[in-house]
C-alpha cells in the first residue's frame, strides 16, 4: 500500500510520501532507546506539564488537524473536530490521574509479614520502547489513547500509522515534540506494514499495541509471541444492539442510527447487529429505517453531512461484497444496498438496513465496516443473548431495557468487553476499553490501559 493522502471524497491522490529506509529506521530506534534511559527517570509532574501542553496545542490546531483527517480518510468534519477535542480532554485526564493510577501498592501488614518481609510493595515501572501499529478510522484518537498513558507511565512510543493517513501521523510526532517531550520520546515512522516485523523483533523494542483488522493483529501477535514481547490487540467488532420490549423505542431507534453510522460506519465499536424483540420489532424497525433514510450522504467537508465516503475504494468494495452476498442469499435491503446517485467520484455507500439475515450469509459472521446494519427478530431474552454471542467478535454490546432483572442477565451472559445500557458504546479515558474472542485482548484507557505497558515490580525487603 503506498504511503499517500488520497481524498476519499474524490479519489484524487493529493500527496505521496517515500517510506523510510532501513538507515532512518535504525537511527530512530537508537534515538528511542537512548531517550528512554533518561525519560524513564522524569517525574509525573514534568510529564504532565508536557502532556497538558500537547493538549493545549491540539486545541489550537483543532480546525486544521480536523481538515487533515477529513481529507485523508473522509470522516465528517464536525466529527473530526470532536475527535481532536476528545484527544485533548483525554490527555488532560491522564496528565491529572497517572500518578495515582501508578502509585505504589501496599499489601496488608498481615500479608507482608506472612511473606516473610519486613516491608513489601508493588511498583509500576515503564517497559521501554513501545511500537504502536494504528489504523486510519480515528487517526488521532487511536494514537492518543495509547500515547497519553504510555508517555505518562514513562514509556516512549514509535508510531507506525496506517499508510493512508501520513499527514495525521506526521502531525502527531510533531505535536509531542512541540509540547516539549524530549526528541525521540514519540516518533512517527513512515513505513509500510512489511517493515513492522523487523522493528518488532528489534531488541530495543519492548512491546507492541495494534488496533486494526484481525489478520494484522494475528501477524503482529505471532511475531511478538516469537519474541516473547507483550502485546495489546484491539481488533474488529460486530457489536450487538439489543432492543427489549420495555425500552424507550423512539430513543432506541434514534440512537441506533448514530451508533451504526458514526464515522461513516467505520468504527470497531459501532453497533452493527440490531437484535430486536418480536413485540417491538416492527415499531423499532420502522423508526430505524426511516432514520437511516433521512441521513445526508455527501461531502465530508460540508458541516451538514451525516455520512461521508468510505476511507478507500477497497473498503467500499469489501462492504459491497458483504451486502451482495447477503441479498443473493435472501436478505432484504429495507433501505440502501447501493451507491448513492450523483456522488460518482468518491467512495460513497448508502446507509443500509438488511433484514432476513441468516447464518449462511457472510455478514452474519464478518464485520461490516461501513454504514450497513443487519436486523434480527428474536422471541425472548435467551434468543437475544444467543444471537448476540453468535459471532467471532466480542468487543462491546448495547442493550435497551428498563427491566433490572433482564439487565443483570445481560451483564452475566453477553460475551463482550462492555455492556452499555440505554445508550451507545463510547470510549472514555476513565473506562477500560477492549474485547474478548477475536476482538483482541488487553485493555486500553483507565488504570488498566496505563498498566498494560508497565513492569509490575515486586519490591521485598527482608
Ligand atoms: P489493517 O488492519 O490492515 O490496518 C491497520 C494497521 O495495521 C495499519 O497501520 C496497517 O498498515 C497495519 N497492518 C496491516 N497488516 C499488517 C501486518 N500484516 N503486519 C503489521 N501491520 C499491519 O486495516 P485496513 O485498513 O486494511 O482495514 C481492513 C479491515 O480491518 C476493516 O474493514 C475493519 O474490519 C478492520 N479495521 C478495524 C479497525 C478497528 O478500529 N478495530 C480499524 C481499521 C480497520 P498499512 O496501512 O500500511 O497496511
Amino acid at each position: 500500500m503506498p504511503i499517500a493522502t488520497v481524498d476519499p471524497a474524490t479519489g484524487e491522490t493529493l500527496k505521496t510520501f517515500d517510506a523510510m529506509g532501513s538507515d532512518e529506521i535504525e537511527r530512530r530506534l537508537a534515538t528511542a532507546a537512548t531517550v528512554f534511559d533518561r525519560y524513564r527517570l522524569t517525574d509525573f509532574g514534568h510529564r504532565a506539564t508536557m502532556l497538558n501542553r500537547a493538549a493545549d496545542l491540539l486545541e489550537e490546531d483543532q480546525d486544521e488537524i480536523a481538515r487533515t483527517m477529513t481529507t485523508e480518510m473522509g470522516k465528517p468534519i464536525v466529527a473530526a473536530r470532536a475527535e481532536a477535542a476528545k484527544c485533548a480532554k483525554s490527555m488532560r485526564w491522564y496528565a491529572r490521574h497517572a500518578s495515582e493510577l501508578l502509585a505504589d501498592e501496599h499489601p496488608s501488614d498481615a500479608d507482608v509479614k506472612d511473606s516473610g518481609a519486613a516491608r513489601a510493595y508493588l511498583r509500576y515501572r515503564p517497559l521501554g520502547v513501545v511500537l504502536a501499529v494504528m489504523p486510519w478510522n480515528f487517526p488521532l484518537w487511536q494514537v492518543v489513547r495509547f500515547a497519553a498513558p504510555a508517555l505518562m507511565a514513562g514509556n516512549v512510543g514509535l508510531l507506525k500509522h496506517a499508510s493512508n493517513v501520513p499527514q495525521t501521523a506526521l502531525y502527531l510526532g510533531d505535536l509531542f515534540r512541540r509540547a516539549g517531550f524530549p526528541e525521540g520520546c514519540f516518533q512517527t515512522l513512515l513505513v509500510g506494514s512489511g517493515a513492522v516485523e523487523g522493528i518488532l523483533r528489534d531488541r530495543r523494542v519492548a512491546a507492541a499495541t495494534l488496533t486494526g483488522s484481525e489478520p494484522a493483529g494475528r501477524s503482529v501477535a505471532a511475531v511478538a509471541g516469537d519474541e516473547v514481547k507483550r502485546t495489546v490487540l484491539e481488533l474488529g467488532g460486530s457489536d450487538p444492539y439489543i432492543v427489549m420490549p420495555s425500552a424507550d423505542i423512539d430513543r432506541a431507534a434514534r440512537v441506533a442510527v448514530t451508533a451504526r453510522v458514526q464515522n461513516n460506519g467505520q468504527s470497531c465499536i459501532a453497533a452493527k447487529r440490531f437484535i430486536v424483540h418480536a413485540d417491538v420489532y416492527d415499531a423499532f424497525g420502522e423508526r430505524f429505517v426511516a432514520g437511516m433514510r433521512r441521513l445526508r450522504v455527501g461531502d465530508p467537508m460540508d458541516e451538514s453531512t451525516d455520512v461521508g465516503p468510505l476511507s478507500s475504494e477497497q473498503g467500499r468494495a469489501d462492504l459491497e461484497e458483504l451486502v451482495d452476498d447477503a441479498v443473493n442469499r435472501g436478505a432484504m435491503a429495507r433501505c440502501g444496498g447501493r451507491r448513492p446517485d450523483g456522488l460518482d467520484r468518491g467512495w460513497y455507500y448508502e446507509p443500509t438496513v438488511l433484514t432476513d439475515v441468516s447464518a449462511d450469509m457472510r455478514i452474519h459472521h464478518e464485520e461490516a465496516f461501513g454504514p450497513v446494519a443487519t436486523m434480527y427478530r428474536v422471541a425472548d431474552l435467551d434468543e437475544a443473548v444467543g444471537v448476540a454471542n453468535d459471532t467471532p467478535f466480542g468487543l462491546s454490546s448495547n442493550v435497551w431495557t428498563r427491566d433490572d432483572q433482564e439487565a443483570r442477565r445481560f451483564v452475566r451472559d453477553l460475551q463482550a468487553g462492555g455492556v452499555f445500557f440505554n445508550g451507545m458504546t463510547a470510549s472514555h479515558p476513565a473506562l477500560p476499553f477492549g474485547g474478548v474472542k477475536r476482538s483482541g485482548y488487553g485493555r486500553e484507557l483507565s488504570a488498566h490501559g496505563i498498566r498494560e505497558f508497565c513492569n509490575v515490580t515486586t519490591v521485598w525487603h527482608g
